[in-house]
């Protein structure tokens, strides 16, 4: 008799089980859908409804990149690689906070590779001119690893800042010859000065001998 009423017991449970989930599923047929058909049938484009917060792919502004490698070096997985080449400093306004800031080195190479990036921010976070971010591009499946190899210095950006550096160089270059000819100048000039240095005095003549005999008692 215990074992007919335990039976039945459980085919209860089972039953109160499987109403408590068909209530949740139930319930569902009563609200408002809340899926977003993507990508066609959007309220806003996509770009508007990711929060500003997103982290999408990395980007650099290279106009404001003053090359200070910061986030090169605050990646904790090498994933950032830049070269630079000196330049005639110039003043670029940061992203950040609209302040001037100089700019004296400009990136020949600037890759990243966003297949290893781990989207931790670290390289963000430290860049003095709000130059790299992240932006709210998600669109990034690709079949081909080598599309995941950020180059953002292009080879036509690579030629003009080169030029750029060429022309620093000269510049620097003609500096230092004309330097050098002033110090060769002033070292022939204090070469052909007359001597103007005070001579030491001549030694002064030793007292006569004494007479023989001088002073000598009588
Ligand atoms: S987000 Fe993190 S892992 Fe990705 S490049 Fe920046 S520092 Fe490196
Ligand atoms: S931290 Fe900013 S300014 Fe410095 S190299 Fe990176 S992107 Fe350029």
């Amino acid at each position: 008799m215990h074992a007919v009423r335990e039976y039945v017991g459980n085919i209860g449970k089972s039953a109160a089980s499987i109403l408590d989930g068909m209530a949740v599923t139930f319930s569902y047929l009563l609200r408002a859908p809340i899926t977003t058909q993507y990508p066609d049938r959007t309220s806003k484009p996509m770009m508007d409804l990711i929060p500003d917060r997103y982290r999408g792919f990395l980007w650099v502004d290279m106009d404001i990149c003053i090359s200070c490698l910061l986030c090169e070096r605050a990646c904790p997985i090498d994933c950032i690689h830049i070269e630079d080449v000196k330049i005639d400093r110039i003043l670029v306004t940061s992203a950040l906070d609209g302040k001037p800031t100089p700019k004296v080195k400009d990136p020949t190479v600037f890759d990243i590779n966003l297949y290893k990036c781990m989207y931790c921010n670290l390289c963000v976070e430290p860049c003095p001119t709000g130059a790299i971010k992240f932006t709210k591009e998600f669109e990034g499946s690709t079949p081909h690893l080598a599309d995941l190899h950020l180059r953002l210095v292009g080879p036509e950006r690579k030629q003009q800042v080169l030029a750029t550096a060429a022309q620093y160089e000269k510049k620097e270059a003609a500096k230092k010859a004309a330097k050098a000819a002033e110090a060769a100048a002033a070292a022939a000039a204090k070469a052909a000065a007359p001597q103007t240095e005070a001579q030491p005095a001549a030694t002064p003549p030793l007292p006569a001998a004494a007479d023989e005999g001088e002073g000598a008692p009588s």
